[in-house]
């Protein structure tokens, strides 16, 4: 990505200052980045890249790169929370250790992770660190929430911001990395929505299972009209599932009624989410109008609002199915 490279190259050649913030979503690869920059700087034979003949990046083999990528260089340290936050015994040694000179590499680079959880002794801590910077030393703020660091801190160092990665950068990323079926892999590309994180966290057997009820109570509304299939569906979502098992399930919903509009409004079968039940998907889009697919998404909001205020989770989901 050519501001990952445009900045790395800043730090090398030192135009950058001694704090860097990386802001973004979890899971867009802040973390795996600052590692790269770590590599870079303290690498023994950078790789020059002929595009960019003043760039070193960290050969990954040599090894300083090895050291830093196991979390056993000296100079390369990440800070993390414990329960929830990040305590000043946590930044002490490093506000101490940031002015002496690296110990085995070039430079001195501090990753704190979720730095939004700095409690304020520790923010303290590091904001007099970067109030005198040490030259030999880099600290990197990871985090999703930018704005709740102290603004003295963010007036100190450069921001970079991460954003969602788009479907296809995180598909070639997923079939690079992972050996899953093509198929497979872009389902998962599109069902995490730009994090890598969330890519790692689904359960593509679990999801088929889910989306293929989900997708039975659609065809039951649209085509067959199956009032029994329905009142049982009604049955299981309302008073079997657990809440969260439940939530789970309505956001399947969601997303095939979502692709089912976007093939209404005529939309190739290879931009949805579940291009993989394409032609499921089809027939129940030739089946319904636009106006029933917004009556049905506004039903499911309905059905959440009523759950804010506890009315019978079954009873609501009934009216929905049924009576809707
Ligand atoms: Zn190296």
């Amino acid at each position: 990505m050519r501001i990952k490279r445009l900045l790395k190259r800043a730090v090398l050649q030192d135009r950058i200052g001694q704090g860097l913030i990386m802001a973004g979503p979890r899971g867009v690869g802040k973390h795996k980045f600052a590692i790269a920059l770590a590599q870079a700087l303290n690498c023994l034979n950078p790789v020059e890249e002929k595009s960019l003949p003043f760039e070193g990046d960290g050969c990954d083999v040599c090894l300083a790169c090895r050291r830093i990528a196991r979390g056993e260089h000296a100079d390369v340290r990440t800070i993390a929370a414990e329960k929830q936050v990040i305590k000043i015994e946590q930044t002490r040694e490093m506000s101490r250790e940031a002015y002496f000179r690296p110990y085995e590499g070039r430079r001195r680079v501090y990753i704190i992770d979720d730095a939004e959880r700095l409690n304020e002794k520790a923010a303290n801590s590091i904001l007099k660190t970067l109030e005198e910077p040490p030259r030999t030393s880099l600290i990197v703020l990871i985090t999703s929430k930018p704005y709740a660091l102290l603004e003295t801190i963010r007036s100190r160092c450069q921001i970079l911001s991460f954003a969602p990665l788009a479907a296809d950068e995180l598909e070639a990323h997923l079939a690079a990395n992972f050996r899953r079926p093509p198929e497979e892999t872009r389902l998962l590309a599109r069902l995490a929505r730009g994090s890598i994180g969330r890519a790692m966290e689904i359960d593509l057997g679990e999801y088929r299972a889910h989306r293929s009820a989900m997708m039975e109570i659609i065809e039951a509304l649209a085509i067959t009209r199956d009032t029994i299939l329905l009142l049982d569906r009604a049955e299981y979502l309302g008073r079997k599932l657990e809440r969260a098992e439940f939530e789970r399930h309505m956001d399947i919903l969601m997303v095939l009624l979502e692709d089912i509009f976007h093939l209404k409004l005529g939309k190739p079968a290879e931009s949805l989410t579940n291009a993989d039940i394409g032609e499921r998907l089809s027939a129940a889009s030739e089946a319904v109008t636009l106006d029933q697919i917004m009556n049905w998404v506004e039903g499911i909001e309905q059905l959440f609002e009523k759950m804010t205020r506890n009315i019978n989770r079954h009873i609501a989901m009934e009216t929905m199915l049924i009576d809707g």
